[in-house]
């Protein structure tokens, strides 16, 4: 006997996703640091489905069936650190234990390794959709070992969303790999978000639309290729009045975005690996810029030169319904850019830590449940299958011909935003990452120069094998260093 799953750390997501197992058909036991949690979990949702409630957790480690399978949903961090430790002594070889939390990946890999002398499973798993997510069906992430997913892959497999009957939930990979991709959607998130803000600050800066108007162009293009969770809530959003002012919500919130780290932490694993993920740091950067109050009010009013101030003024050949046309464009190609950015960090992660990712598994599971879901990870889904070793989505036959067909739209959106004084870092560092891959010569060749010049770094010539360095403060000849 004893319950299949348990889960200890009853806040919103763990409560939420215990509810899910129940319902579900899953005896699950519960547990929380304090008991009043619990107590309110069963009290209000004990009806839905087989609850063991524990007090402590040698109970809860008790009540479950071997291999026990207990599932942790705490505070990222030392609070992690203490529960693991906690179920770790009151259990035995074979157990396993799961961390839905969202938890760094260095973290979780430090924790396998040394669960796993103690021989038991650590399953780093990630979990998106939040508490809608969690309670209904979320995109679940699990790493660890192979043999864990095979004892804990059906349960998770059955409370995970469902698209065209497959579970939005497969196995990553050993040790981090699932915090880690769970890690790099959420940079993929943080992009996606900035570039929705960017359409919308031209939607009002360049074209003058009330958020009710830009609410109802979300609304359509909801209908088309950039249909996804975030567009269909973006537009739920900007049609919210708020109730005290009468005023649209959004012009009353005030314009600081907060941030948990998770995008940050897929920025600093890029710049580890050397991997150009500018449209999720400009994310990052763009939300710090945003927060930044002291330095916001200090050079508001800065001059900004000769600004349009209307379309007509900053493309006086574009009329409103081709600039709207070119607004959606621009999206759509930056978005395709993010991506493949974030899928070729996925990539080069996968390289580093040894973990065999599969991108069109990722992309598979993230059709649903998560944040980022949306019609068009079933594209970069095909992509990976038509080739799963594809350098990039922007080389994929599909994604290449959508960017084209958007280039001409995207350079003029970032000309009218640029006319009107409004940044648009996404849009315009993805037109750089793109002008820059499809280049034919980049300054980089100068750079060499100016290294090789102050610190003799030595340079390579495209006409012939080997390294050189110009003798710059003696004659000038060249000499080969290899
Ligand atoms: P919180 O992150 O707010 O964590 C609260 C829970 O942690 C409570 O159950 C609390 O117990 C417990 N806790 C805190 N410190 C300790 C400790 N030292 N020992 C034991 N228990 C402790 O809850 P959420 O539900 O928001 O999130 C849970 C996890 O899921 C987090 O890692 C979060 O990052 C992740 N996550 C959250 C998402 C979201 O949308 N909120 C989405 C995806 C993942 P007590 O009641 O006794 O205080």
């Amino acid at each position: 006997g004893g319950a299949p799953i348990g889960v200890t750390g009853l806040a919103v997501m763990g409560a939420n996703i215990a509810r899910n197992f129940a319902r579900h058909g899953h005896t699950v036991a519960v547990h929380n640091r304090s008991f009043g949690r619990t107590q309110a979990l069963i009290s209000d949702h004990g009806s839905e489905g087989n609850f063991v409630a524990t007090k402590t957790i040698a109970e809860f480690v008790a009540s479950l069936a071997t291999p026990r399978r207990a599932l942790i949903m705490v505070q990222a961090g030392a609070a992690t650190d203490a529960v693991i430790e906690e179920l770790a002594a009151e259990m035995e070889p074979g157990d396993i234990i799961i961390d839905g939390g969202n938890a760094l990946y260095t973290d979780t890999r430090r924790r396998e390794a040394a669960l796993r002398e103690r021989g038991i499973h650590f399953v780093g798993c990630g979990i998106s959709g939040g508490e809608e997510g969690a309670l209904n069906g979320p995109s679940i992430m699990p790493g660890g070992s192979r043999e864990s997913y095979t004892h804990v892959g059906p349960l998770l497999e059955s409370v995970a969303a469902v698209v065209d009957d497959t579970p939005c939930c497969t196995y990553i990979g050993p040790d981090g790999a699932g915090h880690y991709v769970k890690m790099v959607h959420n940079g993929i998130e943080y992009a996606d978000m900035q570039l929705i803000g960017e359409a919308y600050q031209l939607l009002t800066g360049v074209l003058g639309y009330t958020p009710a108007q830009c609410a109802e162009v979300f609304a359509e293009w909801n209908k088309g290729v950039l249909e996804s969770y975030l567009i269909d809530i973006t537009a739920d959003v900007l049609a919210q009045v708020d109730a005290e002012t009468g005023a649209p919500l959004i012009d009353v919130i005030l314009d600081a975005t907060g941030q948990k780290g998770t995008g940050r932490w897929t920025v600093k694993s890029a710049l580890d690996l050397g991997v150009p993920v500018t449209g999720i740091a400009e994310a990052v950067f763009a939300r710090a810029v945003s927060g930044s109050r002291e330095l916001r009010e200090a050079a508001h009013g800065l001059p900004g030169g000769e600004l349009a101030t209307t379309l007509q003024e900053a493309l006086p050949n574009i009329d409103e319904a081709t600039f709207l046309a070119d607004i959606h464009a621009a999206l759509y190609a930056s978005k395709v850019v993010a991506y493949a950015q974030g899928f070729n960090q996925l990539t080069a992660g996968s390289v580093e830590y040894g973990w065999d990712l599969k991108p069109g598994d990722l992309a598979t599971i993230w059709r649903g449940g998560c944040i980022i879901r949306a019609q068009f990870l079933g594209r970069i889904r095909e992509a990976y299958a038509a080739n799963p070793d594809l350098p990039s989505l922007l080389l994929d036959p599909y994604f290449s011909d959508a960017v084209a067909a958007s280039t001409t739209s995207w350079r003029r959106v970032v000309v009218a935003a640029t006319s009107v004084g409004v940044a648009v870092p996404g849009f315009s560092s993805a037109l750089a990452y793109y002008d820059s891959i499809r280049a034919d010569r980049l300054p980089a060749a100068l750079l060499q120069g100016l290294r090789d010049y102050f610190g003799a770094h030595t340079y390579e010539r495209i006409d012939k094998p080997g390294h050189f360095h110009t003798l710059w403060g003696g004659d000038r000849s060249e000499i080969r260093t290899d």
